[in-house]
C-alpha cells in the first residue's frame, strides 16, 4: 500500500470552488448555496452476518445539487468512509455533470465496510438493506446511483432489483453500470478509460506534445487504469512504462506488454512480480521520469510533499482528485498541465446518461454509437474549459469549474429561490 495519508477533500473541494468563484460574477448568495450540499441522508442498519450475529452498519448519500436535473453519482464501499469524503464526491459530480453538460445534478454515496471481509451473501444483504434505507431519495427522475471503488455491475443490479421489487415492476433506469442483460448501455465499463484517452491526446496535441514514442506512467490497474493503458499502447502506440495497483509498482524504461500484466494480476492478484520489471513503490512510481503520467487509483496521491518531484509534462487525473491545491500550484509554478478529473475522467457519467436515456426509452444503442456520442461530449468540453483557461489566463482546473458553477449557478438564478 502507499503511505500517503488520506486526504481532506472536503477542504480541497471547497478550496477549488473558492478559486473557481473568485473569477465569476454570481448573484449574491448562489454561490454560498452551492458550497455546501443540499441535502445528507445518514442511515444506520442492521445485517444478519453469515455468522448468526447481527452488526450495524453506516451509510451515506448525500445530494449536493439537484438543479439541472436527477442526482447522480456512485456507492463507494470502504472501510472508514466518512461523510466529508461523500460530500466532496458529490459536489464534484455536480461539476462533472454541469461541465460536460448533461442534464444532471451531483450526489455520492456509500456503505462504511471493508467488501474484502464480506462474503458474498453478507454484500448481498448489505446492498439490498442500504438500497431500502436510502429508497425515499432514488428513483429515475431524482436519484441514478452507479458504481464507484468496490462496487461493480452485480451492485447495481441488487440496487436495481430491490428498488423494483418495492414498487412492483421493473426500473431499470433507477441505475446505471448495470449488466447489459438488464438494461446496461454498451460500452459503460470502458467508457472512463476511453474519455481519458480522448482527451489526453487532444491534450497532448493543443501543448505539442508528440505521442509517437511517448512515455506514460499509471497509477492503479482497475477498470480506468487497464483501459487507458489497453488504448494508449495498442491504439496510439505510446510506450507505458510504469503500472502499480495497490500493493506496489513496477517499472520498464522500455515498456511493457499491457496485455501481458493484466494476465499477471489476474492470476496473481497484482502488477508486482510481473517477470520483465522492477518492482517500485507506489511514491516512487509517480516521480518516474515520463512525458505523461495518469493517477488512475485513489484520491491525494500528488500533494505539497511530492510535486516538485514529478517528473511528466502532462498530468491526466483519471483518478477523482488525485492533485492536491497545493500540488496545483507548484505545477502551474512549473508548467506542467493538469487535465482536471471532472472532464478527464467524465466517459463514465456521460455513458451513464447514455444508459439512463436507453432504459428511459428502451431502445439500445451499438458500442460504435456509444463511443462516437462520448467522444463528442468529451472534446466538446475540453475545448471550450481549454478556450475559457486562455482567455481567463486560468489553470484547467479552475477554468473548468468556472464553467461548471457558472452553468450551475445559471439555473439556479433561473429557477429563483422558493418560496
Ligand atoms: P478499481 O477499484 O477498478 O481500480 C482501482 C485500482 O487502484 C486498483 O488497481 C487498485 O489496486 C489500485 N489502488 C487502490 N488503492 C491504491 C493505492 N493506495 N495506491 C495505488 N493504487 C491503489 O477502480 P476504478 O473504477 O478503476 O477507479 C479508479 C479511480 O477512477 C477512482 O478514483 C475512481 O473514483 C475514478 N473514477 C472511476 C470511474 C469509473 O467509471 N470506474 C469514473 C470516474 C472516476
Amino acid at each position: 500500500m502507499t503511505t500517503v495519508e488520506r486526504p481532506d477533500l472536503w477542504r480541497m473541494i471547497q478550496e477549488q470552488f473558492d478559486r473557481a468563484v473568485a473569477h465569476l460574477v454570481i448573484a449574491p448568495g448562489y454561490a454560498d448555496k452551492l458550497r455546501e450540499p443540499q441535502r445528507i441522508l445518514t442511515v444506520h442498519f442492521p445485517i444478519k452476518m453469515d455468522d448468526g450475529n447481527i452488526r450495524i452498519f453506516t451509510g451515506y448519500r448525500v445530494h449536493h445539487s439537484i438543479t439541472r436535473g436527477p442526482a447522480k453519482g456512485g456507492i463507494r464501499y470502504h472501510p472508514a468512509l466518512t461523510l466529508d469524503e461523500i460530500k466532496a464526491l458529490a459536489m464534484q459530480m455536480t461539476w462533472k455533470t454541469a461541465v460536460v453538460d448533461i442534464p444532471f445534478g451531483g450526489a455520492k454515496g456509500g456503505v462504511d465496510c471493508d467488501p474484502a471481509r464480506l462474503s458474498q451473501g453478507e454484500l448481498e444483504r448489505i446492498t439490498r438493506r442500504y438500497t431500502s434505507e436510502i429508497s425515499l431519495l432514488l428513483g429515475p427522475e431524482t436519484d441514478v446511483p452507479a458504481p464507484d471503488i468496490n462496487t461493480d455491475d452485480q451492485t447495481m443490479a441488487w440496487i436495481m432489483d430491490t428498488y423494483s421489487m418495492m414498487k412492483g415492476y421493473s426500473v431499470p433506469a433507477v441505475v446505471t453500470g448495470k449488466p447489459t442483460a438488464i438494461g446496461g448501455s454498451e460500452g459503460r465499463r470502458r467508457a472512463t478509460g476511453r474519455g481519458a484517452v480522448f482527451a489526453l491526446r487532444e491534450a497532448a496535441e493543443r501543448i505539442r506534445l508528440d505521442l509517437r514514442g511517448a512515455h506514460v506512467v499509471i497509477q492503479g490497474y482497475g477498470k480506468v487504469g487497464q483501459t487507458v493503458a489497453y488504448m494508449l499502447q495498442h491504439v496510439l502506440g505510446i510506450h507505458v512504462i510504469g503500472i502499480s495497483d495497490s500493493r506496489g509498482g513496477i517499472y520498464n524504461p522500455d515498456g511493457f506488454d499491457v496485455r501481458a500484466v493484466r494476465r499477471h494480476k489476474r492470476e496473481s492478484g497484482s502488477v508486482v512480480g510481473y517477470g520483465e520489471a522492477e518492482t517500485i513503490t507506489n511514491a516512487e512510481l509517480l516521480e518516474l521520469p515520463c512525458d505523461i503520467l495518469v493517477p488512475a487509483a485513489v484520491e491525494g496521491v500528488i500533494t505539497a510533499a511530492n510535486a516538485d518531484r514529478i517528473r511528466a509534462c502532462l498530468v491526466v487525473e483519471a483518478a477523482n482528485m488525485p492533485v492536491t491545491p497545493e500540488a496545483d500550484d507548484i505545477f502551474e509554478e512549473r508548467g506542467i498541465t493538469v487535465l482536471p478529473d471532472i472532464v478527464a475522467n467524465a466517459g463514465g457519467v456521460t455513458v451513464s446518461y447514455f444508459e439512463w436515456v436507453q432504459d428511459l426509452q428502451s431502445f439500445f444503442w451499438t458500442d460504435e454509437e456509444v463511443t462516437q456520442k462520448l467522444r463528442e461530449i468529451i472534446l466538446s468540453a475540453l475545448n471550450q474549459v481549454w478556450e475559457t483557461a486562455e482567455e481567463k489566463e486560468v489553470s484547467l482546473r479552475t477554468a473548468a469549474q468556472m464553467l461548471a458553477i457558472s452553468r450551475v449557478a445559471r439555473a439556479s438564478e433561473l429557477r429563483g429561490i422558493y418560496p
